[in-house]
């Protein structure tokens, strides 16, 4: 089917919005900002993080040298470790907090989890596998089905550490290797280490006052017990919640997922929302399987890069939008109004404001949308997004709005209060008036943007002279290329840090473990025993990274607080510190680099 431009609302007074998303703004900013969140250390809501999955299985501590130990197994990890046995390297051990691989697929199962972009982009190594997802958008069930048949295919099992926390990393100058040191008792010594825990990696509770003297059952969404509301990750059918009283706090990609199931199940259920989400509808067919047999090699490369462009970077002319749907609209729209004009020569700025405008319209077509769907005047009203589309992260779902439409759910607008008020023994208050719940579910996110240590849950990275990590980057990160750091030898990392910025996260971190695959494997070949980079290739490329906190300054000036702009905090560990000239230019950079051979920018020690 032909993907069409979407006709979206002009009818709209654009400074007028302005104003309302400031004041919008402006209403929910924290000054406690990540210190609003409660992380337990010790007590039943330190206790309920643990692995709900898989019971831990006691083993003997590891003493050994490896080379290179990759810390995670979710897709990241998995990719790194991939990667890693392509380029020849085998002596790899990844290891894993979780019971099995899969990282965020592993630990979320609650009702209704999905991937929210499509699933033949986000799946990696479809073709590889010879796996098709078989809808749209996956089920999170087959999402870590994928993660294991990738490990046993590429064989990272025999080599994985699971239900195992990397407590401390310690360089070690004379044998040229890092400890790593667990929370299992292991000492194991690795000549290179890989960063690979992923974004969303450790939950966040969100911190109400009153939350530990709460009386009823508390969880967070990432530790979902299925024991306490009947059914199951594979048929999530909640029958032990007809008599409870259920509070969710949170409205994101998350909430938006378990709401209708709970909406279904639940005797009362209260959403408390501070920002509503942008939801827009979410068609999930069944793959067709005629479309399948069309598919030539190097289709999802092809498919990742059309998502790309339509996401972020913007189509070129002539091309067609292969995914067609609200990630894409904006470009698709634009797109169609410079074809209308012959794809006239535009000025970055200029296509900045056409899509600017696109927003606007397009956030506009959102709120509508909920006045048609949702019954009741002022919930509707109190659902409606005020900000610019990227923002917070645009979500889809068909099920969410009609929610509102049932007697038992009730939605609670926290926005004035910044917050959920308070706990009591017994329920939650909001106006100073207390409602009884029997479970509260926290789907209040992931530690982010937040400071490293809490991102990665080590206590200690210490590089050469005893130089710490966190402390060395306490103002920003410091890399070349966004995968090595001065001071500390063979230490590699992934995720957003200086790196390019791909519409397709997993691929951007396969990319990612590629190109680290590639300087491990040389170090082995060459015998370099450590390399890191030199301290002018590092300050270039810090350099360059620059211009691109304006992006940052954007979200940190127009839109409401979130993970996405560190809580409207300082943006020192900013998501999007990334290389502004585009994924592709940052590709084509490695990939010239990688091709010159000579290791540039990094010193070499044999
Ligand atoms: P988010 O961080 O997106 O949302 C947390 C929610 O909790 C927000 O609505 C936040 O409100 C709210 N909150 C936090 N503290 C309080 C408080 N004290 N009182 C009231 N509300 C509070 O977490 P999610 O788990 O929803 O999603 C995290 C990310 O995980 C997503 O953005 C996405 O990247 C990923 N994800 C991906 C999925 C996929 O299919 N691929 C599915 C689910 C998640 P506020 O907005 O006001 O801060």
């Amino acid at each position: 089917m032909e993907c069409r431009p979407t006709h979206t609302p002009d009818d709209v007074d654009i400074p007028a919005l302005r104003e309302k998303y400031r004041a919008e703004r402006e209403k929910r900013l924290n000054s406690q900002g990540q210190k609003q969140y409660f992380r337990p250390k010790s007590g039943p809501l330190a206790e309920q993080m643990g692995d709900p999955h898989t019971p831990v299985t006691p083993r003997e501590p590891l003493s050994e040298e490896i080379d290179v130990a990759v810390l995670g197994g979710g897709f990241t990890g998995i990719l790194a470790a991939v990667q890693l046995r392509k380029a020849g390297v085998t002596n790899v051990r990844n290891i894993e907090h979780g019971g099995d691989f899969g990282g965020v697929w592993y630990w979320n199962r609650y009702p209704g989890i999905q991937c929210d972009n499509e699933s033949y982009c986000y799946l990696p190594l479809l073709e590889e596998t010879g796996f098709i997802p078989t809808k749209r958008f996956s089920d999170g069930t087959e999402i870590q089905a994928h993660c294991v048949r990738i490990a046993r295919q590429f064989d990272l099992y025999e080599r994985a550490l699971f239900h195992t926390q990397v407590r401390a990393l310690r360089w070690d100058e004379s044998i040229k290797r890092w400890h790593v040191a667990t929370d299992r008792g292991d000492e194991i010594r690795a000549r290179f280490v890989i960063m690979a825990g992923g974004p969303l990696n450790r939950p966040k509770l969100p911190g109400i006052p009153g939350l530990q003297s709460f009386g009823g059952r508390v969880f967070h969404t990432a530790r979902w017990d299925y024991g306490y509301t009947g059914g199951s990750w594979e048929n999530p059918v909640l029958d032990k919640l007809g008599d409870k009283r259920v509070a969710v706090v949170g409205t994101g990609a998350t909430a938006i997922q378990i709401v209708p199931y709970l909406a279904k199940y639940a005797k009362e259920l209260y959403v408390l929302q501070r920002t509503p989400p942008s939801v827009d509808a979410r068609p999930n067919p069944p793959t067709d399987p005629e479309w399948v047999k069309t598919l030539q090699s190097g289709w999802q490369k092809q498919r990742q890069e059309n998502f790309h462009h339509g996401a972020m970077e913007g189509f070129r002319p002539g091309e067609p939008d292969l995914v067609c749907d609200f990630w894409t609209e904006i470009n698709r729209n634009v797109a169609a109004k410079l074809a209308a004009q012959g794809w006239p020569e535009v000025t970055p700025e200029a296509l900045m404001g056409m899509r600017e405008i696109e927003d606007y319209h397009v956030m506009e077509r959102f709120r509508r949308r909920i006045d048609e769907i949702v019954e009741d005047k002022a919930t509707a009203e109190l659902l409606k997004p005020w900000f610019r589309f990227h923002c917070k992260r645009p979500l889809s779902s068909d099920t969410y709005y009609p929610s509102f439409n049932r007697s038992n759910v009730h939605l609670i607008d926290v926005s004035d209060t910044k917050g959920v008020e308070a706990l009591t023994a017994s329920g939650f208050v909001h106006k100073g008036e207390e409602y009884p719940i029997d479970l509260l579910i926290c789907a209040s996110g992931f530690e982010v943007t937040s400071d490293l240590d809490l991102r990665w849950g080590i206590d200690e990275i210490t590089g050469r002279n005893g130089l710490s990590l966190y402390e060395e980057w306490a103002d920003g990160y410091k890399t070349l290329h966004g995968v090595v750091s001065r001071g500390f030898p063979n230490q590699f990392f992934t995720g957003y840090i200086q790196g390019g910025l791909y519409a397709t996260t997993v691929e951007q971190f396969n990319r990612q473990g590629y190109h680290i695959a590639y300087i491990i494997s040389e170090a082995l070949k060459r015998g370099i025993k450590a390399l890191e980079p030199t301290a002018e290739a590092q300050a270039d490329w810090v350099q360059t990274m620059a211009p691109s906190t304006e992006f940052a300054k954007y979200l940190q000036s127009e839109c409401p607080p979130g993970y996405l702009n560190n809580e409207s905090g300082k943006f020192r560990y900013y998501l999007g510190e990334f290389y502004l000239a585009g994924f592709t230019a940052f590709e084509q950079l490695l990939q010239q680099w990688r091709d010159q051979g000579s290791l540039e920018g990094l010193d070499i020690d044999k």
